[in-house]
C-alpha cells in the first residue's frame, strides 16, 4: 500500500516536471501553426500590449522591439510547444526570406498582400516556380477595403491554383483599426465567386469568418475545399465569445476543417495563449483538439502525401 502511494506521488511529480519543463517540449504532441507573421500591420512602440476587442479592454503581452527579437522569441515558443511548422507571411520579402533562412524547415513562407498592386506578379510566379514560396497570403486586401471577389485579386488566385499552394485570406468582420479597413468587405459570401471560378484553390479563411457564422457555414458546406483558421480570435476577443463561435462551428460538424493559428504578429506570447485556448475548451474531445492543432492542417497541406 505504502509503495503504491509513493509510486503515485512520484508519477505526479514526473508529470508536473514534464508539464513545466520546456526541455521536454519534444514530448508534447506536434502542432502546426497556420497563421504567423514577421510583424504587425500597425506601427506600435516596443512593449505595447497586443490589441484587444471590444474596447474598452486591456491587451496582453508586450510588442517585441525588432524582427530579430520577434524571430528568436517566436522560435522559442515554437520549440516550447512543439510547433513543427508555421505558415508565415510578411509584406517585406527580404525579412521573410531571412526568417526562413534562419529556421529552414520550420516555415511555409508566403507573401502578405494588402494593396494588390504592390506585388509584381512576375516575381511572385518566379518565387512559386522555384518553391521559395509555398503559399500565397495572407491576402489582407480587406485592410484596404478591397473585397475578396475584386478583380484585382484574380491573378493571385490564378497563380495559387496553378502552383497548387494554399492561400490564407482575411475575410471576416474584424481587423486592425485602419481607416481603410471595411467590415462589409469581409463577408464570407463574397468568397463564392472566387470558389466557383477556382474550384481547385486551397483556400483558408482567417478566424473562420468571425463573426459571420451563417455565411461561413454556408460557404464551408457548399465548397468542401474551404477551410478556416482559429487564430486571432483565440486571444483578441473575450474567451467566452471565442468558445461560443467555436462551439457553433463544431455543432455544425466542421471540426475536421478548422486549423489552429496564433496570428502572433509582434506578440510571441500569444502563441501559447492561443494553444491554451484550444486545450482548455472543455467541450472539445481530445481527438477534436488534436484535429484542430495538427491533423486538419496535415490534411489541408497534404503533408502525408509528401511522406
Ligand atoms: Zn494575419
Amino acid at each position: 500500500m505504502k509503495t503504491t502511494k509513493i509510486l503515485t506521488f512520484l508519477s505526479i511529480l514526473l508529470f508536473l516536471s514534464l508539464e513545466l519543463d520546456p526541455v521536454h517540449a519534444q514530448e508534447r504532441p506536434p502542432i502546426i501553426d497556420m497563421h504567423m507573421h514577421v510583424g504587425a500591420p500597425l506601427d506600435l512602440p516596443a512593449g505595447a500590449p497586443a490589441p484587444c476587442l471590444p474596447h474598452p479592454c486591456e491587451g496582453k503581452g508586450k510588442a517585441t522591439a525588432s524582427p530579430e527579437e520577434n524571430l528568436s522569441k517566436t522560435l522559442e515558443a515554437m520549440d516550447r510547444y512543439n510547433i513543427v511548422l508555421g505558415f508565415l507571411s510578411h509584406f517585406d520579402r527580404t525579412e521573410l526570406l531571412e526568417w526562413s533562412e534562419a529556421a529552414p524547415e520550420r516555415f511555409i513562407i508566403a507573401p502578405f498582400v494588402d494593396d494588390p498592386s504592390d506585388i509584381s506578379h512576375d516575381e511572385l510566379r518566379q518565387d512559386l516556380e522555384v518553391q521559395r514560396y509555398a503559399g500565397v497570403g495572407e491576402i489582407g486586401a480587406q485592410l484596404e477595403g478591397i473585397a475578396p471577389n475584386d478583380p484585382e485579386l484574380e491573378p493571385y488566385y490564378a497563380l495559387a491554383e496553378e502552383y497548387d499552394v494554399p492561400v490564407l485570406i482575411h475575410t471576416e468582420g474584424i481587423g486592425p483599426p485602419l481607416p481603410t479597413f471595411r467590415s462589409a468587405a469581409g463577408r464570407p459570401l463574397l468568397l463564392e465567386d472566387v470558389l466557383v471560378k477556382h474550384p481547385d484553390l486551397r483556400l483558408f479563411v482567417e478566424n473562420t469568418g468571425y463573426p459571420y457564422l451563417d455565411e461561413m457555414v454556408a460557404m464551408m458546406y457548399q465548397y468542401p475545399q474551404l477551410y478556416g483558421d482559429l487564430s486571432t480570435i483565440t486571444w483578441i476577443i473575450p474567451r467566452s465569445a471565442f468558445y461560443d463561435y467555436l462551439k457553433r462551428l463544431m455543432e455544425a460538424g466542421l471540426g475536421k476543417r478548422l486549423m489552429f493559428g496564433s496570428d502572433q504578429m509582434r506578440w510571441p506570447e500569444m502563441i501559447g495563449e492561443g494553444i491554451k485556448a484550444i486545450q482548455n475548451a472543455d467541450f472539445l474531445t481530445e481527438e477534436e483538439k488534436r484535429d484542430i492543432l495538427y491533423n486538419n492542417a496535415v490534411r489541408f497541406l497534404r503533408l502525408k502525401e509528401k511522406g
